[in-house]
């Protein structure tokens, strides 16, 4: 079998270090071309000591002579670049077959893009990419061929559940509707009158999932199932209407789809990303991700409810953003990331994330955006804005 050349945006990560878990397992089926770090160089210089890839790119020249330093040291054979453009690059060259898009926020978008339109198998982690520009990114999946496979463990589940061959149009499979699930995060049950009081600390330490702290963040917030909501609208063709969340806190389904005749098909797993990373790196085939199997006789309930949107108010401005369509999913990714690093840094209350959202949505007229130059206008429009808010706010 011919080895499936892999690159991986955003190797340092949780979800970079996941893939290259899975990939390890499998050296007969998977080489690794290039890997990339924004600025965890000595973590980046043990991944290449380990995977010997072709590249290597981090964010800058001064962080590049460290890297090249430290791979000295083993005689390594990487070439090491920089910068956003090296990226892009890594990600649409001939020698790559598969891009693993995993930076976190819309710094990832550039690349992933790049990929999409070099025709490449791009696993996307990043949903933030796809939900700042929509209707661009699939439209240039389809124009090169690309193959596009979720690796969002929701989208993951539904894709596992559509129809083999699935059209992006659920009323001709007989679809009814996608139910996504989430797990409400570290405060579903606290009393919402003390939120305002979390400290990042808190907000970042997920009951079921270890993740990196944008998306803990936006999991506590459940912003991430609102951007979920809108990645799932541009991935699977489907009506705002469509999309339901569900919340279930155990986190072993991981989504379901209801068809017209009753039927609801759900995926289950221990929740761990190498299921999904595994499964968009073989499919059609299936391999063993280093997951242990789900014992169901170990397990007494599984739960479901609504989710309350007074709790919650990042999910409903998402969904508001969606039915608004145009420029305003973008105003909402870019504002919630100032956001969220605003609240990191200790200087926004957990409850002013959906403020300064909010605030930024209203002060941003809704405009159609056609290609990337615009759409990374309005992202730093909305950012400018965001930041004014949040300083207002701020503690
Ligand atoms: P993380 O913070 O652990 O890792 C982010 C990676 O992106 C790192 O390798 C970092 O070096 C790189 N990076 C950060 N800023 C960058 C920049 N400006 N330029 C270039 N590279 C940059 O994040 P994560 O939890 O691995 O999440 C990555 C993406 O996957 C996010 O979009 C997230 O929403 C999505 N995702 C993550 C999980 C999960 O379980 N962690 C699940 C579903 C989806
Ligand atoms: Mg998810």
């Amino acid at each position: 079998m011919q080895k499936q050349s892999i690159c991986i945006l955003g190797s340092t990560g949780s979800i970079g270090i996941s893939t290259l878990d899975v990939i390890a397992r499998h050296p007969d089926r998977y080489k690794v071309f290039a890997l990339t770090a924004h600025t965890q160089v000595t973590k980046l210089a043990s991944q290449c000591q380990q995977f010997e890839p072709q590249f290597a790119v981090v964010a800058n020249e001064n962080l590049a002579q460290e890297l090249r330093e430290l791979l000295a040291q083993f005689s390594s054979t990487t070439l090491v670049l920089h910068g956003a453009q090296a990226l892009c690059e890594v990600a649409s060259a001939t020698d790559c077959d598969v891009v693993m898009a995993a930076i976190v926020g819309a710094a990832g978008l550039p690349a992933s893009l790049a990929a999409a339109q070099a025709g490449k198998r791009i696993l996307l982690a990043n949903k933030e990419a796809l939900v700042m520009s929509g209707q661009l990114f699939i439209d240039a999946v389809a124009k090169s061929g690309a193959t596009l496979l979720p690796i969002d463990s929701e989208h993951n589940a539904i894709f596992q559940c559509l129809p083999h061959g699935y059209q992006r149009d659920l009323d001709a499979s007989g679809i009814s509707k996608i139910i996504l699930t989430a797990s409400g995060g570290p405060f579903l049950n606290r009393e919402i009158s003390t939120l305002s009081q979390v400290t990042a600390a808190e907000a970042i330490a997920h009951p079921n999932w270890v993740m990196g702290r944008k998306i803990s963040v936006d999991s506590a917030t459940m912003m991430n199932k609102g951007l979920e909501v809108i990645e799932a609208h541009w991935l699977f063709g489907a009506a705002v209407d469509k999309i339901e969340v569900l919340i279930h806190p155990q986190s072993l389904i991981h989504s379901m789809v209801a068809y017209v005749d009753g039927s609801l098909l759900a995926q289950l797993g221990n929740p761990d990303m190498r299921t999904p990373i595994a499964y968009g790196l073989a499919y059609p085939e299936r391999i063993a991700s280093g997951v242990a199997p789900l014992d169901l006789s170990q397990f007494l309930q599984l739960n479901f409810f609504k989710p309350d949107m007074e709790r919650f108010p990042c999910l409903r401005l998402a969904y508001e953003a969606l039915r608004a369509g145009a420029s305003a999913p973008t105003v909402l990714n870019a504002s919630n990331e100032i956001a969220v690093e605003a609240f990191l840094q200790g200087k926004l209350g957990f409850m002013q994330i959906e403020a300064v959202v909010a605030e930024t949505l209203s002060r941003i007229e809704t405009q159609s955006l056609s290609d990337l130059a615009s759409i990374l206008e309005v992202d730093h429009q909305a950012r400018r804005i965001a930041t004014d808010c949040a300083a207002n706010l701020g503690m």
